[in-house]
């Protein structure tokens, strides 16, 4: 397509990507509502929703009668509409979910990790994603893969819990014919949970959130204007690998004193005089509620590196807000004495009067998969994207 034709096609499509993003901000939206947000008139609002009922993209359905205002409808997507596909390889298991421009997840396949090598796993997964692409040919416009692990470009670097490390991830959609035309993202599972605690979460309504999640050490994201900041490679956010750790203790990333090692089960198991646990995260969970005091001075001093970080991390960002995600929320709520004095004490002079609110995360274990659709819808929905799918129809 030529420059001015593409121009064309974009301020075409303009209107219906800006209907789309408000779709997708508030799901079960009523036409009326849409359109005021929009500030179109109804004549307008009729027009632009012919356009994309047309173009398969948004579809009405009559809303539940209120009152005795005028009757409306609820947008939603079109039956035939585009899809994006989230894969979300976790610690132990494997998953993939289709959504529609509404970002409602559907998981259509899981698997525990078939062996201790990578290379079968990705092979297993390519061919997943294969069987959703030739179910969906016409309909699946982008994948994004969220990875419980460091990546960098197309390539993860460390995937910790399988030791797992230097592989090429471009080969999960070495099935999908290159003329498709179909986008991959890749993310870091922490950058992704952020993103949907940002869109969807308990941070909706921040323009600067910073979100923190301990599962086997501590990773998270900064979500500035609705967009994670990932760097030049996509490997920015790696929390845990910041020296707020015993400088003594080297980490298996290669650095020492790593956060990572000082606010996870295993920092808790060596305050506590166990060995290391073979899972970390379900070690947290076995000893919430015991009340002897090596488990409480245990949690004391977790909580308190938590809050000591997170209070750095506040005078470095300036966020409007703090989401705590995975186990992070547990360990605040065991000592949550001992994390508010760390946090505060942490945090600059100017900052004590008004320090930003620190709240559970609200997507849980789903905010990965939530945040890889959000990754890939974002592709598709722009009015470029919008334009390409039509163009495709
Ligand atoms: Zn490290």
């Amino acid at each position: 397509m030529a420059h001015e034709q593409r121009q064309a096609a974009h301020a075409r499509w303009l209107s219906a990507a800006q209907l789309i993003g408000v779709v997708r901000a508030e799901p079960g939206i009523t036409r009326a509502a849409a359109a005021q947000r929009l500030g179109i008139g109804s004549g307008g609002a009729t027009e632009l929703l012919a356009r994309m009922r047309q173009a398969r993209l948004l579809d009405e359905s009559p809303a539940p009668a209120r009152g005795r205002g005028r009757p409306t409808t609820v947008l939603g997507p079109h039956a035939d509409g585009p899809l994006v596909l989230a894969a979300d390889l976790r610690a132990t298991d494997w998953r993939l979910a289709v959504a529609g421009i509404d970002g409602l997840p559907q998981v259509v396949a899981q698997s525990a990790y078939a062996g201790e090598e990578l290379a079968p796993v990705l092979a297993e997964v390519a061919e997943a994603i294969s069987t959703v692409y030739r179910r969906n040919t016409r309909r699946l416009r982008a994948i994004a893969v969220s990875v419980a692990g460091t990546v960098s470009d197309a390539k993860l670097v460390q995937f910790t819990s399988r030791g797992w490390r230097d592989a090429d991830l471009s080969v999960l959609v070495a099935k999908i014919p290159d003329r498709a035309g179909i986008s991959l993202q890749l993310g870091n599972d922490a950058t992704l949970a952020g993103l949907a605690e940002a869109r969807s979460g308990a941070a909706r309504a921040a323009t600067t959130a910073l979100y923190l999640i301990v599962a086997q050490g501590i990773g998270g994201t900064l979500v500035v204007n609705g967009d994670t900041l990932t760097g030049a490679h996509g490997a920015a956010g790696e929390y845990g690998h910041i020296p707020f750790g015993d400088p003594n203790l080297f980490c298996p990333c290669g650095a020492r004193g790593c956060w990572d090692l000082a606010v996870d089960g295993r920092a808790l198991a060596r305050h506590r005089g166990d060995e290391p646990p073979d899972d970390p995260v379900a070690y947290v969970h076995s000893l919430i509620g015991k009340r002897d005091s090596t488990t409480r001075r245990a949690f004391a001093a977790i909580a308190t590196s938590l809050g000591r970080g997170a209070g750095a991390l506040v005078n470095l960002h300036d966020p409007d807000v703090v989401t705590l995600g995975g186990v992070a929320a547990m360990i605040r709520a065991a000592a949550p004495d001992a994390f508010d004095e760390a946090y505060r004490g942490g945090l600059m002079a100017f900052r004590k009067g008004s320090p930003p609110p620190v709240c559970d995360a609200q997507h849980g274990e789903e905010g990965p998969l939530h945040g890889a659709v959000a990754l890939a819808l974002d592709r598709v929905t722009t009015a470029t994207g919008l334009a390409e799918w039509v163009g495709r129809q």
